[in-house]
């Protein structure tokens, strides 16, 4: 018998969109048949899906909690944890987040990530998992720790070219390091996710507008430069390239430079994936004259037309593969603290409007095929960070994270409607659908805007990234 039956929706399925009825049995889907095929087999509840899509839950794969931000002349405050941005993500339809883990202050890989589960466990409403994110100088046990740690359930390691900002030194991880990280990742089965920039040029820049003057964050795209990606990205992939089965994530890519780059090692074979940002498709630095335009701004820093038009481009099956968040959330003062270009928090609140966002922007205004939106926003993240199929697909065995998306009347985005952040960066944006129902595991978390869900209803969720998806572009 089945507990749940979702009938008579446009249900997305990994062979393309059809009217489906999916049967759910505990905490997976049991059976998917034809419509008012399972309403039969005397489900414990029938929910009504006629007239709207139903997608698997979307995926962020790019969120930060609990984070530090540095505040100018202040000491750093950490940013909402699990338990606020857990819930914002399953109203929006997002019923999977993967945060960090940073290995900072003497700790241990293992350390590092158990210090993380500690402040999960029980304090979030969605499945979560980490990235190990290692920083600056690294000691040479490191490398032992982060096989270790691959083989744990913990396969992707975020580094940073870069130190961003003046004022954060210490991120940086040196060349030779990153090197050694992609031999041990490439042994053990892990992927690198890197947030690239090159540090000389980045640096220079802040040199320069500061001797001008001119350090009012609205300048941030003269300093986070289109080449700074163009050099930075085709450098991590010209090494990648000599470490053999060394597989590549790139954070949140901003620039044209930066799709030309990972499009082209792509086209060599070179297992490499896109993350762009739903800022960086939306906004350009023009936004960040607008009326506290450092709501709009992330690291490295919006970019130009162009820039969005060719990560446009690429996501419609070219280098770009996600669409993230990179979540902070904090409340509109904090974000606007800092006014300069170093001193201007990154990060924003976006992970509740996401997934209907881009729905918009795809399916609606540009024609994508709903695969393909579903792809974006959840199956291609759990394939490439290793959740396939048990997230990111509606298929029989998948885990029932299952959202309905209704889009028999259209959206505005309220930051006050929503559960998020005191403000949006996407206020008053006119969205095609909005999710009436969102359920984790057989469990029903959201419907028609209240919350069902407890936070214990959360789990950490070990990961093992696929051969295909290291051996070559496979999505
Ligand atoms: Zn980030």
């Amino acid at each position: 018998m089945l507990d749940i039956v979702v009938t008579g929706g446009l249900a997305v399925l990994p062979s393309g969109p059809q009217l489906a009825d999916i049967g759910i049995q505990g905490e997976t889907i049991a059976a998917i048949g034809a419509p008012g095929s399972l309403a039969a087999l005397g489900p414990g509840r029938v929910v009504d899906a006629a007239g709207q899509i139903v997608i698997p839950g979307g995926i962020d794969p790019h969120v930060h909690c609990n984070w530090p931000m540095p505040v100018p002349d202040g000491e750093a405050k950490l940013t909402e944890p699990a338990s606020r941005v857990s819930q914002a993500a399953l109203f929006g339809g997002t019923t999977t987040t993967i945060d960090f883990a940073p290995v900072e202050g003497g700790m241990t890989v293992q350390q590092a990530i158990e210090h993380r589960q500690q402040q999960w466990a029980g304090q979030c409403y969605g499945d979560y998992a980490f990235h190990t994110m290692l920083l600056g100088k690294l000691s040479p046990e490191i490398y032992g720790q982060v096989a270790e740690a691959v083989q744990a359930g913990h396969p992707s390691v975020k580094i940073f070219t870069t130190d961003i900002t003046p004022s954060r030194k210490g991120r940086m991880v040196q060349f030779g390091d990153i090197w050694e990280v992609l031999k041990v990742l490439a042994k053990a089965g892990g992927i690198a996710a890197i947030h690239a920039e090159d540090n000389d040029l980045v640096m220079h820049m802040y040199e320069k507008l500061m001797r001008e003057q001119r350090t009012g964050f609205e300048n941030m795209a003269e300093v986070h430069t289109t080449l700074s990606e163009d050099l930075s990205f085709n450098r991590v992939i010209r090494l990648a390239s000599n470490v053999e089965g060394a597989a590549l994530y790139m954070m949140h890519t901003s620039a044209a430079t930066g799709v030309r780059a990972i499009a082209a090692a792509r086209a060599n074979g070179v297992p490499i994936y896109g993350e762009t940002l739903h800022q960086y498709l939306m906004y350009n630095s023009e936004d960040y004259k607008k009326p506290n335009g450092q709501i709009y701004h992330t690291y490295p820093s919006l970019k130009f037309p162009e820039d969005q038009a060719a990560l446009w481009e690429a996501t419609n099956h070219g280098a770009i593969q996600t669409v993230a968040t990179d979540e902070i959330c904090c409340p509109l003062r904090i974000k606007l603290q800092g006014r300069r270009i170093d001193d201007t928090t990154g990060g924003n609140a976006g992970v509740q409007p996401r997934v209907s966002l881009i729905y918009t922007e795809t399916v609606e205004k540009r024609g994508y095929g709903l695969n393909h939106f579903v792809e974006l926003v959840s199956t291609n993240a759990a394939k490439i960070m290793g959740l396939y199929p048990r997230k990111g697909a509606l298929a029989v065995g998948s885990d029932a994270d299952i959202v309905l998306l209704d889009t028999r009347q259209r959206h505005i985005v309220r930051a006050a409607d929503m559960h998020e952040a005191d403000y949006s960066p996407w206020e008053g944006r006119d969205l095609a659908a909005w999710p009436s129902l969102t359920m984790l595991r057989g469990k029903v978390m959201v419907e028609n805007g209240a919350l069902k869900g407890a936070l214990t209803d959360g789990k950490f969720l070990p990961r093992k990234v696929p051969d295909e998806i290291r051996a070559r572009p496979a999505v």
